[in-house]
């Protein structure tokens, strides 16, 4: 479970988070939405300990993790990706994905780490490039290598920034397909994307960012069907 009340980032006199208050209860799957630089990855950046927040609250399965190290928030059960892969790059594809499970909420034994890497490589679609240095991956791998870091450290509550962008068009339909399992599983998921089709088709609930602020949120369908939302992706300002 996560919740999120006020939160509010800034960087100077730019608020890239205002006041954002969000609840995702266990096992269902909150979509984040909105344009180029409105709050997206600072929303997951601060839950996760990435950035503190300049005010609010995170709470996390009912423990207050506002403003913890990313350790910490990782030994609590939180794995993400981010937008921007950031492998070991001197480690193999494999390696990266260990280290992960010895860092997780479980903290993997080295004998322990390497079936869970064999594992969640597999799930992703990596089995074959295990051996491979991070820098030989295509944009799509670097992707499903960054989902299975995530993965390895065995969240409970996921954060997915992107995980999407670069893969093919038929490669969508698999990695949604995993995503739904992972909540079958009862996984709680927070993810974002610019695919308008993939957070409708894996969200129960979604949240529309915008300037740092929540526009809206809801059901899938009312919220698409939103005219605001509709504006605010054709990049037109409207009155506040
Ligand atoms: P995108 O869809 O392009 O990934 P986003 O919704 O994830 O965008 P953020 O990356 O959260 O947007 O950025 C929100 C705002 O905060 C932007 O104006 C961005 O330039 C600014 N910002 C983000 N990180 C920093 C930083 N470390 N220092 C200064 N400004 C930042
Ligand atoms: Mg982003």
């Amino acid at each position: 479970m996560l919740e999120v009340r006020g939160l509010t980032r800034r960087f100077g006199g730019l608020a890239a988070l205002s006041e954002v208050s969000v609840r995702v209860p266990a096992g269902r799957t909150l979509g984040v939405i909105g344009p180029n630089g409105s709050g997206k990855s600072t929303l997951i950046n601060v839950v996760t300990g990435h950035l503190k927040p300049t005010s609010g609250t995170v709470l996390i399965n009912g423990r207050d993790l506002t403003g913890a190290r990313p350790w910490t928030v990782a030994k609590a059960g939180v794995g993400r990706t981010f937008q921007v892969v950031k492998p070991f790059r001197g480690m193999s594809v494999r390696e990266n994905v260990m280290v992960a499970a010895t860092y997780g909420a479980h903290g993997r034994t080295a004998a322990d780490a390497a079936g869970l890497a064999t594992d969640v490589l597999a799930r992703v679609g990596l089995a074959g490039q295990a051996g491979r240095a991070p820098a030989e991956l295509s944009v799509a791998d670097a992707r499903r290598l960054e989902l299975a870091r995530a993965l390895a450290l065995e969240p409970r509550l996921l954060f997915l920034d992107e995980v999407l962008a670069g893969l093919r068009p038929a490669e969508i339909d698999p990695a949604l397909d995993l995503i739904r399992a992972l909540a079958a599983e009862g996984v709680t998921i927070v993810v974002v994307e610019h695919v308008v089709r993939a957070i409708v088709e894996v969200s129960d609930e979604v949240l529309v960012l915008h300037e740092g602020k929540v526009l809206t949120s809801g059901p899938p369908d009312r919220v698409m069907a939103d005219p605001r939302v509709i504006e605010a992706y054709l990049g037109h300002r409207y009155a506040r």
